[in-house]
């Protein structure tokens, strides 16, 4: 069993750091915010005062942050301030769990590295219900000698864990899949809307595109109206979920690795301008399938 110190107790932090804890291990957990210290607090975690006195005696280091930015202004330090790198025991695994850019990751994995420490880029999918009952699917890139040292740690917060390649593949992975799921939600809302205009019911379309060539998650599992699939946020109003703020993110890193690599993706660019003006609304804080609402009143362009 490892210490592990684990920074970023929000919405998916928390339950992955409590679940590592009910594991076994000892894990001693920091969040500058005072609403998630309190979470935290009453949840039973052992906290520290800082990050650095979370880190100091750490073998492992677990980051669930905001941005890439936090992640390597925590690694690196900042405005002064040591970083977890410098204070770190030399070999500590840095393992980020956050959704960040590709280039960023290689950037962290690189920082980690010249600094004699070990790293991996593990990004999730399983979402708040996901981190709370452990079934996070984990996308890892690291060493192979980094993926066997983590994996049976990441397989107490998750269901699945598949190492994607070399540091940054796991982000990757992330963005890409991700990507595949900003374009269909956004292809099955656009399918939905022209079958109202053309006379056709929900169930209608959806007895027949759900067991033909249009059958995919978007559609059978989140479907973006009422009826056909009753636990889909589209039955609740469109309650996250995955929030449209979210999926803006997470487009905006596709984006970023579509611009670097100067790929052709020309639904992966839409996709993303069109959960931008989503999130810019009042889509921020409700489900990526409400996109559909916009779309119905013609406000899915900027
Ligand atoms: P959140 O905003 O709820 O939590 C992030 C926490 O990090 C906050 O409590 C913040 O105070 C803390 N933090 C910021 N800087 C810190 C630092 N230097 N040290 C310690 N803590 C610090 O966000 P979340 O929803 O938990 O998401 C975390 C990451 O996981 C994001 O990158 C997000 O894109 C990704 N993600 C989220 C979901 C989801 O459904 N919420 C799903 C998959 C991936």
């Amino acid at each position: 069993m490892s210490t592990i110190a684990f920074l970023g107790l929000g919405h998916m932090g928390l339950p992955m750091a409590l679940n590592l804890a009910g594991g076994g291990h000892t894990v001693v957990g920091f969040d500058p915010m005072p609403l998630a210290v309190e979470a935290a607090v009453a949840a039973g975690l052992t906290l520290a005062d800082s990050a650095v006195s979370a880190v100091i005696n750490a073998d492992v280091v677990i980051t669930m942050l905001p941005t890439g930015r936090h992640v390597v202004d925590a690694y690196a330090g900042r405005d002064g301030d040591a970083g977890l790198l410098d204070v770190a025991r030399p070999g500590t695994v840095f393992i980020d769990s956050s959704t960040i850019a590709v280039d960023e990751a290689r950037h962290a994995h690189a920082l980690a590295e010249a600094a004699g420490h070990r790293a991996l880029d593990a990004p999730v999918s399983g979402g708040v219900i996901g981190a709370e009952q452990a079934t996070l699917a984990f996308m890892v890139g690291a060493s192979e000698a980094d993926f066997a040292f983590a994996r049976p740690i990441l397989e107490r917060m998750g269901r699945r864990v598949v190492h994607c390649g070399a540091p940054g593949l796991g982000q990757a992975a992330k963005v890409c899949n991700n990507m595949i799921l900003g374009i269909t939600q956004v292809a099955v809302a656009e399918a939905f809307v022209l079958g109202e205009r053309l006379g056709l019911t929900h169930q209608a379309l959806f007895d027949v595109a759900s067991n033909a060539t249009g059958r995919c998650w978007a559609l059978t599992t989140n479907c973006p109206v009422p009826g056909p699939v009753p636990s889909s946020p589209a039955n609740r109003n469109f309650e996250p979920g995955f929030a449209g703020a979210l999926m803006s993110k997470d487009l905006g890193l596709a984006r970023q690795a579509i611009e670097m690599t100067g790929v052709d993706a020309r639904m992966g660019i839409l996709a993303q301008d069109i959960y931008r003006a989503y999130s810019d609304g009042d889509g921020s804080r409700k489900d990526f399938s409400g996109i559909i609402e916009a779309i119905r009143e013609g406000r899915a362009r900027r």
